[in-house]
């Protein structure tokens, strides 16, 4: 790598930090390719902005330092109280938001992977899912960017359905990394409160399951327990249809409005459901606008080859999405009522 410069990182949220880079060699790159000028500063915003969020959401940290070194590597690796980034990350020539993901996810090791140890393969998807999804989570609610969040979702939904039913070990990042945050981000929209938008809740999973398994192993059941005990509800189905099993279902909506003596709307709703097996059950939002511009949030549990719902609605209802906020792996369809 050659001679490294240090540059520190004190902000009053989180420890120190020291980024590592070998800045005499960027700035001979920077004259041959582009890229940012000040690639430490630029890599050490993200190192703190996303090791400040995750002590937010998850928890205090395990170290009192930090580091996060350049390697003249493709790959990023995590070590107690220790990145590695790839050197092209403190180049950052693509601007669709994977570099800062990369950075944020090596952080999030520092929680899920090296804070709390997955205890057995089957459970990886805590350490490399939860990172996944911690970056994804930075992206959304740190860097405010709802486009490339939503666009990496999509991406990750298109990657894990192309393998669905033939799944093979090469597909283990689009399992592991994709699925797994896709796993969270799941979970995440079920504990939703539509009415405020606030997500207290699934933080409160996310801080109470790292406080309890911190500096310990944890597998998928322990987690599991723990979300069961937040919202008291058995989610055997959950884990076993997302997480044991493969399959990602289809929904295709229909709808349709009709105006009701008492001056209101009967919204009747139909879902089928396809690709997946019979008793496969999920909760999935729907956007319904209303004339006036109003919007409602409702959620409509898809059970079976055929769901259908009737609703009562104050205004005429003039469009519908289904599964708005991405809260379902699974594709959208519509088609007629007839
Ligand atoms: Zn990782």
């Amino acid at each position: 790598m050659g001679p490294f410069t240090e540059y520190q990182i004190t902000d009053p949220r989180i420890p120190p930090v020291t980024v590592h880079v070998n800045r005499e060699a960027h700035i001979h790159l920077g004259a041959l390719l582009l890229g940012q000028r000040d690639p430490d500063q630029i890599v050490g915003a993200d190192v703190a902005n996303s090791l400040a969020f995750f002590t937010r959401v998850f928890g205090p940290p395990l170290f009192k330092h930090y580091y996060a070194t350049e390697i003249p590597y493709g790959h990023g690796q995590a070590f107690p109280g220790l990145i590695h980034l790839s050197w092209w990350t403190f180049r950052s020539f693509e601007e669709n938001g994977i570099h800062e993901m990369f950075r944020a996810h090596e952080m999030a090791h520092q929680w899920w992977g090296i804070g709390v140890e997955p205890a057995t393969y089957r459970d990886a998807w805590l350490s490399e899912g939860f990172a996944d999804f911690a970056g994804l989570w930075y992206m959304q609610l740190v860097l405010n960017d709802n486009e490339k969040f939503f666009k990496h979702l999509k991406d990750w939904r298109r990657d894990i359905r192309a393998r669905r039913g033939e799944i093979q070990p090469r597909d283990y990042q689009v399992m592991v990394y994709e699925k797994g945050a896709w796993v969270l981000q799941m979970l995440r929209n079920l504990m939703l409160d539509f009415r405020t938008m606030k997500e207290d809740a699934f933080s409160d999973v996310m801080r109470d399951f790292y406080g309890q398994y911190r500096g310990r192993r944890a597998t998928t059941r322990d987690f599991q327990r723990v979300v069961e005990r937040h919202i008291d509800v058995p989610m055997d189905w959950f884990f076993d249809e997302w997480l044991n099993g493969t399959a990602i279902p289809t929904y295709i909506l229909a709808w349709r409005a009709e105006p009701t003596p008492e001056h209101r709307y009967a919204l009747h709703i139909r879902i089928r459901q396809e690709d997946v097996p019979r008793d496969f059950v999920m909760p999935v939002p729907i956007a319904i606008e209303l004339a006036g511009g109003e919007h409602a949030y409702v959620r409509v549990n898809v059970r079976g080859p055929v769901t259908e719902a009737t609703l009562q609605l104050p205004a005429e209802p003039t469009a519908l999405e289904l599964n708005p906020l991405e809260s379902v792996l699974a594709d959208v369809k519509t088609e007629g009522w007839d």
